[in-house]
């Protein structure tokens, strides 16, 4: 029996999630796996009853869990307070408590919804399927001093990038895991020519690169890399970078598959659980009109089956019914341009159930 957290939060966090939950229950059935479900508030919702955008009681609940679930955090109407207090601190918190420091988010074209992509057809030339490898405890976001002072009439900003090799190292290795996995090739994505971190990036990333001789290792700086990305976006496998480069790199990576409403993503760390999550937000501006793509949070679920329970076939089946659904011209709204029907979330979810129950 797998225990998950479910933390659906604010904005389209509880559409979707209720989606991913149904699309579990259906898998369970199908391969007979047991899932008991815990639901906690997070963000705006946690702050309306806590106080605080996470809350003791939503991390206890979380550490006793094999693997969290989360929905996305945020909204106008929490959008003034102090910057500790704003919702968005619940996903920060709990990647810290966690110690989840490598972020997988992988962006897989389907050719259903070639329409939606803002790449021409012939550049994407049927084989975009790659996975971005970011690193998410370190560097420049979390870098220290950091702060502004005033220097007579000028004001002075700084932050600090900084990793030390451990760190390198060890989000190194889940991206070697992954590619091993795959088709075999990493990508290391730094700034060697201008930056020290970046050198000693690279060098770290070759030394753990010896210890995966099966997998091919290649270096490219992140300008290149940001422009590759949308001339021969096919050539990449398995990206790794830092955190800022990863941020940057991986919205630019989503935006070429269309919609972000189908972008899942995992964060993994040395021990469970890890979290899944949708790259998307709370979306306000759709929230309670039934109309959210639910792709993200149910193809996070399947990431959550591959993960963090080897339940392979199962996350495959999750994979297969949503390429499905869309190759028979089901979409939600944000992806109409080509569809056959559009439907609700609520009518995804339910398409998506009906195709696993009868694969
Ligand atoms: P967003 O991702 O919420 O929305 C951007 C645009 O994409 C909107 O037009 C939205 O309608 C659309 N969109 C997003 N997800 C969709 C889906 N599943 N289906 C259809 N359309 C979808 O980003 P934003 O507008 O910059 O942020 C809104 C709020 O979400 C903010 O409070 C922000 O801080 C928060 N946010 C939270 C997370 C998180 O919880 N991890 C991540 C990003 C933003």
């Amino acid at each position: 029996m797998y225990n998950i957290a479910l933390l659906p939060g604010d904005g389209i966090g509880p559409e979707v999630m209720e989606e991913a939950k149904k699309i579990l229950i259906a898998i369970g059935e199908k391969f007979d796996i047991e899932f008991n479900f815990k639901q906690g508030f997070v963000g705006g919702a946690s702050i309306e009853i806590f106080g605080v955008p996470l809350s003791d009681e939503t991390l206890n609940l979380v550490r006793n869990s094999d693997a969290v679930l989360f929905g996305a955090v945020g909204g106008p109407k929490w959008d003034n307070l102090k910057r500790e207090l704003r919702p968005e601190q619940a996903i920060l918190k709990l990647r810290k408590e966690l110690g989840l420091f490598a972020n997988l988010r992988p962006a897989i074209f389907y050719p259903s919804i070639a329409d939606s992509s803002p790449l021409k057809n012939s550049i994407i030339n049927g084989n975009l399927d790659l996975l971005i490898v970011r690193e998410l405890t370190g560097g420049l976001y979390f870098g220290t001093p950091r702060g502004r002072e005033n220097i007579g009439q000028t004001v002075r900003a700084f932050d600090t990038m900084v990793y030390t090799s451990d760190e390198i190292r060890r989000v190194a290795r889940v991206a070697f895991e992954a590619a091993r996995k795959r088709r075999k090739k990493v990508t290391s994505v730094d700034k060697a020519n201008v930056l020290e971190t970046s050198r000693l990036w690279r060098e770290v990333v070759e030394e753990v690169g010896k210890e995966y001789p099966d997998v091919e290792l290649s270096h490219m700086y992140v300008d290149n890399c940001a422009m590759q990305l949308v001339v021969n976006p096919g050539q990449f496998d398995v990206i790794l970078t830092e955190n800022t480069f990863g941020d940057i790199l991986s919205d630019e990576s989503a935006v070429l598959t269309g919609s972000i409403g189908m972008l899942p993503s995992a964060s993994l760390g040395d021990k469970k659980p890890f979290l899944y999550e949708p790259c998307h937000g709370s979306a306000p501006d759709i929230a309670g009109k039934g109309i959210a793509n639910p792709l993200a949070c149910i193809l996070s679920a399947a990431m959550m089956l591959e993960y963090s329970f080897d339940e392979r076939e199962a996350a495959y089946c999750i994979r297969t019914a949503v390429e499905e659904a869309l190759k028979k011209g089901y979409r939600t709204y944000d992806m109409k341009d080509g569809a056959k029907k559009v439907v609700t979330t609520q009518e995804m979810g339910d398409i998506i159930r009906d195709i696993i129950l009868n694969i």
